[in-house]
């Protein structure tokens, strides 16, 4: 099997392969660096290097693949360990956890990012109620680090198990409390997270850094603690795979996959497509992108889903965008599988204009939509495709039904694919 190793896993430029075709190369070996911004990338498996360009290196793995792996360097230095781990946010940013884990909070405060907050994802979830430890061990090492005084866990109340398994695992730790978030999509955004745990509203723009805190989503902190305590660099990835799937419709989650293993190999060890299918979803419903099996795992790979075919609606769309959601971008390629032309296009009310780049006022507290809609409908929509947060149901829903303006919602077909409740209904 070839394994395919993306040269930007991460915020900042590509690195640059330090390897070259026909090495041997063993797993956990360094086969690229950053220049600049970026993080170190390690061979997952054991194997012969078949190609190196600009975006990738091709490994073609080995019959045999032992479980050890190439240690980092032995140093007490910590940050330098995380450094050389390669490690990045594993939520999805991709930001260099080296340079997070450099700050000096000067008693302050380190959150574990535990909302699992796209639905549908529940390889975080699952993590946290088989080894909470590697959760709470991992949050030990960045306050360590960051010279902070309190370690919070963020999560939501639906996590059940997870928030019993993390409050038996730290309870020992007069410094670590179990806190909760609002159950709601986008409870996981950082400015949220700030707002509902240390009651700092933070502007759209603002980094938590602002509030003398850092966060760190659970699987990164799982990351620090195998790189401090183990010297394991970044070389897998836990991952959701779920939808229109013959034995993994609501969901199965595969641990420790190797990074660079295709998106077919999962496809295929879920039994094979459920027909009929549509398109694969890389990552959460929400944020995820259009993906194909070729597609490798990276450092930030949360979930393949298979989604449900796209409805066939020709009328004209108004589409409305939102930070937390898909973009305008992905909006109009899912009016194009739609069939639907797209006539108006429109922001939600909260969304204002920082450094070149839309962010949301107050992320979760959606404002009323109405304006909005009727806008759309004034350009001559008939039907609305929204990627709002889930409050939106408050707001988009409670007009655009009375208008006669049936609504899309960016998620549906992946949503329906895996039997998960539609953002749709008003309660
Ligand atoms: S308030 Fe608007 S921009 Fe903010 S998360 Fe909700 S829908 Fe998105």
């Amino acid at each position: 099997m070839n394994i395919v190793l993306m040269l930007k896993q991460h915020v900042g430029g590509p690195c640059k392969p330090i390897v070259e075709v026909g090495a041997h190369v063993k797993k956990g070996e360094l086969v690229a660096v950053p220049e600049g911004l970026g993080a170190n990338i390690h061979s997952s498996v054991y194997g012969v290097i078949e190609s190196v360009d600009d975006m990738k290196i091709i490994v073609k793995a080995d019959e045999e693949q032992p479980e050890e792996y190439v240690k980092l360097k032995e140093t007490d230095d910590y940050i330098e360990l995380v450094k050389e781990a390669g490690i990045v946010g594993a939520g999805g940013a991709g930001f260099p956890t080296a340079i997070k884990c450099a700050t000096d909070l000067n008693g302050g405060y380190v959150i574990a990012n535990a909302a699992e907050c796209e639905p549908i994802l529940d390889h975080n979830t699952l993590m946290m109620e088989q080894h909470p430890e590697y959760v709470v061990e991992g949050l030990k090492y960045v306050m360590s680090m960051t010279k902070a005084a309190k370690g919070y866990i963020a999560i939501k109340p639906i996590h059940m198990k997870a928030c019993i398994a993390l409050g038996k695992a730290c309870k020992a730790e007069p410094n670590i409390e179990v806190k909760f978030l609002p159950n709601m999509y986008p409870a996981g955004d950082e400015r949220v997270i700030v707002r509902e745990i240390l009651g700092v509203e933070l502007e759209p723009g603002k980094l938590p850094s602002e509030a003398n805190a850092v966060i760190s989503n659970v699987e990164t902190l799982k990351n620090i603690y195998f790189a401090i305590a183990e010297r394991k660099p970044v070389i897998t990835k836990d991952v959701t795979v779920a939808g229109r799937l013959k034995d993994a419709k609501n969901g199965k989650v595969f641990f420790d996959q190797p990074i660079g293993m295709p998106v077919s190999y999962y496809i295929e060890a879920c039994g094979g497509y459920q027909e009929p299918h549509g398109e694969i979803v890389i990552g959460g419903p929400f944020t995820g992108r259009k993906g194909n099996e070729d597609i490798p795992l990276t450092k930030t790979t949360g979930g393949i889903l298979v989604a449900m075919p796209f409805p066939k609606d020709t009328r004209k769309v108004g589409i409305l965008e939102c930070e937390c959601g898909a973009n305008e971008a992905r909006l109009r390629e899912i009016a194009e599988d739609m069939g639907a032309e797209v006539v108006s296009t429109a922001k939600c009310k909260r969304m204002v204009e920082v450094n070149g780049r839309y962010r949301c006022d107050k992320p979760g507290c959606c404002p009323g939509q109405a304006e909005t809609v009727l806008g759309l409908k004034k350009d001559g929509a008939e039907i609305v495709l929204t990627a709002t947060c889930q409050d939106w149901t408050n707001t988009v829903m409670q007009i655009a039904p009375r208008l006669g303006v049936p609504v899309y919602h960016s998620t549906d077909h992946t949503l329906r694919a895996s039997g998960h409740n539609l953002y749709r209904k008003t309660k």
